[in-house]
């Protein structure tokens, strides 16, 4: 039997064999799923709507690696990010918009597998998704708009807001997802144990929205991003945008586990990976509060790293205590 593919199923096709999900998604709102639009009631007085959309383009963003069976992962990957920003912001998430491309002959089996991650992504953090639109396209684009909720009385942890004298902060282990991706791209292997992890790191990244609303919720000041690019990059843009340094201490770096011989140092990948979308801030409250904090909610703890200082930039002090600038290296997409 001829494998069934995009173009042999349709839109019309496919939106029938999600419709339970769909259904599942849009209950209780004034509109089923299937019209132009979807309607949702209006927010709790007092709540404000937060915004933020993101792609996923293959090639681009990701491939579909021999390691990485499937495409579950890439359905949860999309919506994870998505609610990264909305955790960054301290927001909860409401829902979501998808604009699937794909091409005519992607499998069907991966286009339902991708939704069925998104859909468990979504669904474990209270998001809806009230819709979308399905093209074909030259190669797998997938976009998703997310909308969530924050409440007036709240502090926007905007990027802006970083100010000399307060500590810096990150949470989780960053530099694991990269070290993912060089396992996924064949660049480096690592003992079943490790590699299954990093991998799961890159591909199934947790999005921190509890530790975010936490943290909005305890710090008036609070800076906060989480990080998509690598420290050194996305803490050059609450560096850039606040006008002040990050200085960040060699000793206090929360460095992932990753073998000898694995051909880029965790150093290396702690600064300059990117997605493993852990949250970056920065408070003037004291490091045993950010600790307490994030114990009582039980969810990733976060190490001091640094502290923001007058001047511009990231810089890494190491045992000799001088500041050496540090120049993003970002995370190139395949260049
Ligand atoms: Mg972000």
């Amino acid at each position: 039997m001829a494998k069934r593919t995009l173009a042999k199923l349709g839109e019309e096709g496919l939106l029938t064999r999600l419709a339970p999900m769909l259904q599942r998604h849009t209950a209780g709102l004034p509109l089923p799923t299937g019209d132009d639009v979807a309607v949702s009631p209006p927010p709790g007085a007092g709540q404000r709507l937060v915004w933020t959309v993101d792609a996923m383009v293959e090639g681009t963003h990701f491939r579909f690696w021999p390691a990485a069976p499937g495409a579950r992962w890439l359905g949860w990957k999309l919506a994870a990010s998505n609610l990264s920003d909305l955790a960054s912001k301290g927001a909860r998430p409401l829902g979501a918009l998808l604009s699937f491309g794909a091409p005519g002959d992607a499998p069907e089996h991966l286009i339902a597998e991708f939704y069925d991650g998104l859909d468990e992504c979504l669904t474990a953090h209270g998001a809806r998704l009230l819709g979308g639109d399905t093209v074909r396209a030259p190669q797998w684009t997938l976009s998703l708009a997310v909308v969530g909720l924050l409440a007036e009385g709240l502090p926007i942890a905007a990027r802006h807001r970083a100010r000399a004298g307060q500590g810096v902060y990150v949470t989780g282990q960053p530099g694991r997802a990269a070290a993912g991706l060089r396992i996924l791209e064949g660049l480096s292997s690592a003992p079943t144990t490790y590699a299954s992890d990093l991998i799961d790191a890159h591909l199934r990244p947790r999005p921190r929205l509890a530790e975010g609303q936490a943290l909005v919720a305890a710090f008036p000041d609070l800076a906060m991003l989480d990080v998509s690019d690598g420290i050194v990059r996305d803490g050059a843009r609450v560096a850039d945008q606040s006008g002040a340094a990050l200085h960040l201490e060699r000793d206090r770096l929360p460095l992932p586990a990753v073998p000898p011989d694995f051909g880029q140092s965790a150093l290396d990948l702690f600064l300059h990976g990117g997605e493993d979308y852990e949250l970056l801030f920065t408070t003037a409250a004291p490091e045993s509060d950010a600790a307490r904090v994030l114990q009582q909610i039980g969810g990733a703890g976060a190490t001091r790293i640094g502290t923001v200082v007058e001047g511009e930039g990231v810089h890494l002090v190491e045992a000799d205590g001088v500041p050496r600038r540090l120049t993003p290296k970002g995370f190139e997409h395949f260049p």
